[in-house]
Formats: structure tokens, sequence, C-alpha cells
């Protein structure tokens, strides 16, 4: 069986470019998509920032949701975990609720028109004040049964350390929630170190420059610890300079689990299906489809019920 499942995909780099040309009457696939690789992840990032007018609408917002749904079950996605900020999407009329509200509601419309199980992660920035964190952290825990299941933090890993933010992290991990931590990707092993030991992540969001250091590698591995691999991101954002380079085959050769995910698919022009294909031929035989979508949906935030359903599923 050929599918797929995402654990980590931004719904800031899932508008299509159609649609933001039809809503804002803009013809932006220049400026919203990669049309040759960044130079940094903050370039990268700044392709991202361009959506925000587009998404600080509630039925704008709803739709992008929606349609990042319908995207990832044409590529035979059983389980999607999209994950957004929701302080860029606020405006005087939206505020925090609103934005979580309107994605949830596009993501639950998506699901049920077209069967991929849709999940929400709260992600806040590195670069954000510690209280704005730990208001979202609350939030996030008062939407846990309404389809939000973990908590993340994204952003400008090179300057801005995720440790600032380990109150909003306790207070997700308390309430119930999964939690994620973009960090090994623009920056250094130890960032992965730091969001396992301080920020309690059981999932690493990129985390390919874990390879660096032995010691880390031990510890995410005596932790279980899943990585949420990106290739073509990787490449995209400059954290790796080609393919060919990319630690995918040696992270799994050094005994860590690792899943595939499309990261910013429209920012990116991927697609979820070619992603597993791409990793599939960098792990030369090291790893079988079925391993990856096993490793992604035991790691998965969804309810246990859900979960060895879907599990049952790709056996
Ligand atoms: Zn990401």
């Amino acid at each position: 069986m050929n599918c797929t499942v995402s654990l980590h995909t931004h719904l800031e780099g899932s508008i299509r470019p159609a649609t933001f040309y039809e809503l804002m009457g803009e013809d932006a696939k220049e400026k919203l998509t990669v049309t040759k690789n960044c130079s940094s992840l903050k370039e990268f990032l700044d392709k991202i920032a361009y959506g925000y007018p587009l998404t600080q609408k509630r039925a704008n917002i709803t739709r992008v949701a929606y349609e990042c749904v319908e995207t990832a079950s044409k590529n035979d996605c059983l389980y999607l975990e999209v994950r957004f900020g929701p302080t860029l999407h606020t405006t005087g009329d939206m505020q925090l609720p609103d934005t979580i509200e309107a994605v949830l509601e596009g993501l639950q419309k998506g699901e049920k028109d077209f069967g991929t199980v849709a999940r929400l992660i709260i992600s806040t920035l590195r670069h954000a004040t510690p209280e704005s964190s730990i208001e979202l952290a609350k939030l996030a825990v008062q939407y846990k049964n309404q389809g939000v299941v973990g908590f993340d933090i994204a952003g400008d890993e090179a300057n801005f350390p995720a440790y600032n933010h380990h109150k909003a992290f306790e207070i997700a991990k308390l309430g119930g929630l999964g939690i994620t931590v973009h960090a090994g990707e623009a920056g250094i092993a130890a960032n992965v170190a730091e969001a396992i030991l301080e920020l309690g992540a059981t999932r690493i969001g990129h985390g390919i420059r874990v390879v660096d250091d032995p010691k880390v590698v031990t510890l995410a591995k005596a932790r279980g610890v899943v990585f949420e691999v990106c290739p073509t991101s990787n490449l995209h954002t400059g954290a790796v300079d080609s393919l060919e380079e990319h630690p995918l085959k040696e992270m799994v050769e050094e005994g860590l689990l690792v899943t595939i995910n499309d990261d910013d698919p429209e920012t990116s022009q991927i697609s979820l299906r070619n992603e597993y294909e791409l990793a599939l031929e960098l792990l030369e035989n090291k790893l079988s489809r079925k391993q990856l979508l096993e490793n992604a949906l035991r790691a998965s935030f969804v309810e246990e019920k859900v979960k060895n359903h879907l599990l049952t599923v790709i056996r």
C-alpha cells in the first residue's frame, strides 16, 4: 500500500498559490514559493510570512486548513498533523481562540470530506516572549479534546534559545499534549538535547544535526525520540547543501527513529508522496515504507483508539 502519513506540515506553508490569487487578487507565486534554493532558513520563513494577510481572515484560514487536508488525501495520506502559529494570524476581530477554532473547523470538514484523519499542533515561536508562549500553551490545552493534540516551537533557531519557553512546555505537557520541538535544523546537535531534556520533547522537528554529536544520538535513542525529517525542505532552507549529503540514512544507521514529512508543501512546491519516494531512495533499503508509516503512527499524538485503528490499516 503506497499510503503516507505526515506529522510535520505547517498550515502557513500550505497556502496554494491559486487560492492566494483568488482571495487576494494577486499573483504571488514568486513571493510565496521557493523558485530557487533559499540561502537561509530566515529567507525561507520570509516567503511563508508573505501569506499572513490572507490567513488573518477567518473564512480564509478555514479554507487553507480544509485544502491542506484535501492535498494530503490526494497523496494517500492516512493521518496528518498540521501545525500553525496562532499569534501570526490575529487581527482586530480575530483573537487567538478564533484562529484555533477556524483552523479546527477546516481540518474537521476536510477529514469528513476526504477521509484523511487530521489533528492540530499549536506552535509558538522562538522569538516570542515567554509570556506569550505560556498564554498559547494554556489555550492549546483548552482545545485538547477538540482536535489539538500537541505543542511545538518553530522559528529562528540560530538566534533564539528554546529554553526561554520551558514553562509553556511544562503547561502543555501537564495538560496532556504531545511535545515536539524544531531543533537541529539550522542549529547544532546540542539544541536537540535541549529540546529533549529541558522541554520534554518526544519528537524533534528535523533534528538532522543530531548526527554531529554521538552523545545526543545516544540520548535520543535511549529516550525513543522520533525525528520528523523533511528532506526537500532541508535543501530549500540551506540546512543541507544537496540531497546526497542529507543525513537521513546515517540517522537510521545510527538506530534513530525517523519519519518522513513535507513541512511546507506549497512553499516548497512538493508533494508528500514524492517526499516518501525521495526518502526511500536516500535510505537505500535501510527502511521500508511500512516501517516509516509505523514509526509515524506510533509517534503520533492522536487519541489511542484512532492510532490503533490506523496501525491496523497499514498492516
Ligand atoms: Zn517545520
